[in-house]
């Protein structure tokens, strides 16, 4: 009820992406709200929103444009995701009115044990640009196992046909962007070591040029080929094949450019365990949040639990009638809790039973009640026992994972089907090495797990093992009131996804702006650390008022995130927001433009 009054509020500018994937050079153009009907498709990228938009156009479901959309960033956005990853589908399912979810993460190959970033000549962790650059982080891809899943349970057009528009973007190519050519000139060092990666990306021996035409025809055949002949040439067969060869024999080039400096290791991926690979299918996390209804990503992601056990805390709390300063520091420390809570027991196989107790009420009672109003919580806080009802103290922390990469969208159909869907090869760049014929980079994934134990002397939820998927952090989230979907959301940026969803959420539900005003806003993100990593915005808005409450601030960081979102409002009417600044600004389009709702004020106004 509070939502739909709030959703009412909206209105600034209608914005609608009517073009088509059309000739390669000519960007759609690129909005990050649009109001309307009858479908809505959110991502990064204008290509791949343009691309999924025209499926749900021509009668497809929102499974099929976000598959479509999904393998156009495989050529768009090829550092953040692509076949050579993984990632978390959420689904729901208007019918039927049920939530389903794939796990489409990476696996540790057979070989892997809990010793594999431990350099045997130190017995010490490997450095982290060490252990990404290397075929040792390599997990097995569920990319294309769950776009296949998804289309063939859900969908309502065959895969082959899904690969076609991303196939054509990557034959005629796109014009490469500011963002694009950044990522590269950052990536610089590592992808000059392989052949096949300063060929695709370093034309000439520096990043492409703003505005230059990005082809990539290897990636076009990969995908007719699969579209052709299925995804057993991946999962076993001779793309297969070529990946499990660069994996074992790094490409490392005799003429690099540049110089990287760390030797380049091999890993043990085999093609068994390609042919191996299943996606799963786990029920997605439950839990309430003031009579609404959250669902999110189980294990092997911690960003159900993290973001459902932050709410259950900040649930305890009248925010919205709270000053502004009390409501962010309850945001923050909220966040700290569940990441202490995360970091301690959830990992690739944590009990369900566990994933429950966390998500409970009384688990976020005992939490909540170590939160004092007056002065922040000297930072790591301790994990929870289990049976927490108190107010215990302690210590440990864990890794500060910080990742930039990854991408997020959002989908809506007609029917009312919502696809939420977080894609990854972790690393932006993912470990620098393209499969030498095939057009795409591979994933580093395998560095999401610890690579030492970080609990003391409790187990390390998140070691890594054969078979075992890394912990994520990825947290597509899709939120109901009544049994109806009101939002969607999703989010990069490694560990500080949990709280940039969060905060969104918080911005939205209970500090009174609107959707593209939530999305627009400035970030912080409290992971359990001494200090709170900040974008300016927020620093420059909060210190004044969190810091006499012992809240310290890190060096500022450029940006937090580049979230997607839905947001239904009543009479089938749809807001869809992308970043309008962060990653370059993202593109949100609707099947059927609209007006914005009337008499939006936003945020401004509650304070
Ligand atoms: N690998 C990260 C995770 O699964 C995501 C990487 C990123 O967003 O930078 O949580």
């Amino acid at each position: 009820m509070r939502f739909r009054a709030l959703a009412a509020l909206a209105a600034t500018a209608t914005l609608v992406l009517t073009g088509q994937p059309g000739p390669a050079h000519a960007a759609p153009p690129k909005q990050p709200t649009a109001y309307g009907y009858g479908g809505a498709v959110v991502t990064v990228d204008p290509t791949a929103t343009a691309v999924g938009l025209d499926v749900l156009r021509r009668g497809g479901n929102a499974v099929d444009a976000a598959v479509a959309a999904a393998a156009t960033l495989g050529v768009t956005e090829p550092f953040s995701a692509g076949i050579g990853g993984g990632g978390f589908f959420v689904y729901y399912d208007a019918r039927r009115h049920t939530v389903h979810t794939i796990d489409g993460r990476e696996a540790g190959p057979a070989t892997m044990t809990e010793n594999t970033f431990v350099d045997p000549a130190t017995g010490l962790p490997y450095a982290f640009p060490e252990a990404r650059v290397s075929g040792l982080s390599v997990g097995v891809p569920g990319t294309l196992a769950t776009w296949a899943a998804a289309a063939r349970r859900w969908g309502t057009r065959p895969l082959s046909s899904l690969l076609r528009p991303a196939a054509r973007v990557a034959e005629q190519g796109f014009a490469v962007d500011a963002t694009f050519r950044q990522q590269v000139a950052d990536n610089a060092a590592a992808f000059g070591q392989f052949d096949a990666t300063r060929e695709l990306y370093l034309p000439g021996g520096a990043p492409p040029a703003v505005g230059t035409v990005q082809r990539n025809p290897d990636l076009a055949a990969t995908y007719r080929l699969i579209a052709r002949e299925g995804t057993d040439v991946f999962y076993g067969g001779p793309v297969g094949a070529d990946l499990v060869r660069t994996v074992q024999q790094p490409p490392v080039s005799e003429d690099p450019i540049g110089t990287w400096a760390f030797p380049i290791r091999p890993g043990g991926l085999q093609l068994s365990d390609l042919a191996g690979y299943r996606v799963r299918y786990p029920a997605p996390t439950r839990s309430d949040y003031r009579g609404l209804t959250v669902y999110g990503m189980a294990t092997p992601s911690s960003g159900g639990t993290a973001v459902g056990e932050a709410l259950n805390i900040l649930e305890t709390a009248d925010l919205r009638h709270l000053p502004l300063i009390q409501a962010q520091h309850r945001y923050l420390e909220a966040s700290a809790l569940a990441f202490a809570d995360r970091n301690r027991y959830v990992g690739d196989g944590t009990p369900r039973t566990t994933l429950r107790t966390l998500l409970s009420d009384g688990f976020a009672q005992a939490r909540a009640c170590l939160i004092d109003p007056e002065r922040a919580l000297t930072k790591p806080v301790a994990p929870a026992p289990l049976t927490a009802s108190g107010c215990p103290a302690g210590v440990p922390g864990g890794r500060v994972e910080d990742g930039q990469s990854t991408t997020n969208l959002t989908v809506a159909d007609r029917w009312g089907n919502v696809v939420e869907y977080t894609l990854t090869i972790e690393q932006t760049g993912g470990n620098a090495m393209v499969v030498p014929g095939r057009g795409f980079l591979l994933n580093n994934e395998l560095t999401d797990f610890n690579f030492t134990p970080t609990q003391g002397t409790a187990p390390d939820p998140n070691l890594p093992g054969p078979g075992k998927r890394p912990r994520s952090s990825m947290s597509p989230t899709i939120v109901f009131e009544y049994g109806r979907p009101v939002l969607a959301l999703g989010s990069p940026g490694g560990a500080s996804i949990i709280t940039t969803v969060l905060q969104v959420l918080v911005n939205r539900l209970e500090l009174g702006m609107s959707l593209p005003e939530a999305v627009a806003a400035p970030r912080a993100s409290q992971r359990n650390s001494p200090t709170i990593q900040a974008e300016v915005g927020y620093r420059t808005q909060f210190q004044p008022g969190l810091a006499p409450l012992g809240h310290a601030f890190g060096p500022d960081t450029p940006e937090l995130g580049a979230l997607t979102a839905i947001e239904f409002g009543p009479h089938g009417q749809l807001i869809a927001a992308a970043e309008p600044v962060r990653r370059g600004g993202g593109a949100a389009a609707v099947v059927v433009p609209g007006s914005a709702p009337a008499g939006h004020s936003g945020a401004a106004a509650r304070r």
